[in-house]
């Protein structure tokens, strides 16, 4: 079969792999649509903890040899520590996700635990459902923030991230809700999906701020944004550290907040946010597409809502 192995920094190719063979428990699904988003951009600049070769694509849905159409949850723990049994696998020390430790949708077919299969309702196209995955993590960091409807939102980075902390924002009825990001087409899609102001950057004070995106100058900004005694959520990735005036955020009592994909219910939720989004803001690639659209990724060029490999086209 067909798939995409990274191999290094800014080594990925398309290569020609043996099937994959499930092992017990495991059911072979043919991979009809994965995600491509900040995990990938960073992996590609510093593989990390991947195992080399990789298989990237963790936000992947597909088929079952029965024609069932599924997303897969891609967490998973070692299923006997406290944290396991409480629910929060990615505080297991064994935590691990289909397409990061183990191979994942950037390939013709995957080999999953039948447990991972989750049924797709038929009125969510494949594209929709791109975006379940992202929006699980926009759920546990909606979640793990808790904004009181009252409270002023901003949400720094409006893809996929971004646009599901937008989502989650309506769905729990919060009024004030800001999102920045130097895309048009993506400030045109946070508005769609619940956002009350959109603008490429935001000077006021906010009760609750999200960082979407991780680089030193987005989480530098969600500090100061932040209010005095506000809440700063830090969910992206793009850079490892930060140089911050510690003794400011004690003295302004700012609660910091990390957040880490998420549990299997976030995940039914995020299944229907998803349900908000339009087919046609996702970028559909082929196989040979990938490798050039992660590189306008690091050029800058964010300007698609969503771009994502569809294996069998
Ligand atoms: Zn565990």
């Amino acid at each position: 079969m067909k798939a995409l192995l990274l191999k290094g920094p800014q080594a990925l190719t398309i290569e020609s792999v043996p099937a994959p063979k499930p092992s017990t428990g495991e059911v072979v699904l043919d991979v009809e649509i994965t995600g491509i988003g900040g995990s990938e951009l960073a992996a590609i600049q510093d593989p990390g903890l991947r195992p080399l070769p990789n298989i990237m694509g963790h936000g992947l849905c597909g088929a079952t040899s029965s024609g069932e159409r599924v997303a897969v949850f891609p967490l998973s723990g070692c299923g006997r520590c406290d944290s396991c049994h409480q629910n929060r696998h990615q505080l297991c020390n064994e935590w691990s996700l289909i397409g990061v430790q183990r191979p994942g949708g950037f390939a013709e077919q995957v080999a999953v635990p039948e447990s991972a299969l989750i049924t797709l309702p038929s009125v969510l196209s494949w594209e929709q459902a791109s975006f379940i995955e992202p929006f699980a993590n926009s759920v546990n960091a909606w979640e793990r923030a808790q904004p009181k409807p009252t409270d002023s939102v901003l949400i720094i980075g409006a893809g996929s991230l971004g646009l599901g902390l937008a989502a989650a924002a309506r769905h729990h009825g919060c009024a004030s809700v800001a999102v920045s990001d130097p895309s048009p087409t993506r400030l045109e899609a946070a508005l769609a999906l619940g956002a009350s102001e959109v603008a490429r950057g935001f000077n006021t004070g906010f009760d609750v701020v999200f960082d979407t995106v991780g680089s030193e100058q987005s989480r530098t900004a969600c500090l100061q944004r932040t209010r005095k005694g506000g809440k700063a959520v830090f969910l992206g990735f793009a850079s490892q550290s930060l140089s911050v005036d510690f003794s400011r955020l004690i003295r302004e009592q700012k609660t910091l907040i990390g957040s880490f994909v998420f549990s299997r219910e976030q995940f039914m939720k995020a299944m229907e946010l998803a349900s908000g989004c339009h087919s046609d803001w996702v970028r559909n690639l082929s196989f040979d597409e990938v490798f050039a659209e992660l590189q306008a990724y690091s050029n800058g060029n964010f300007e698609p809502v969503k771009s994502a490999l569809r294996p069998q086209r």
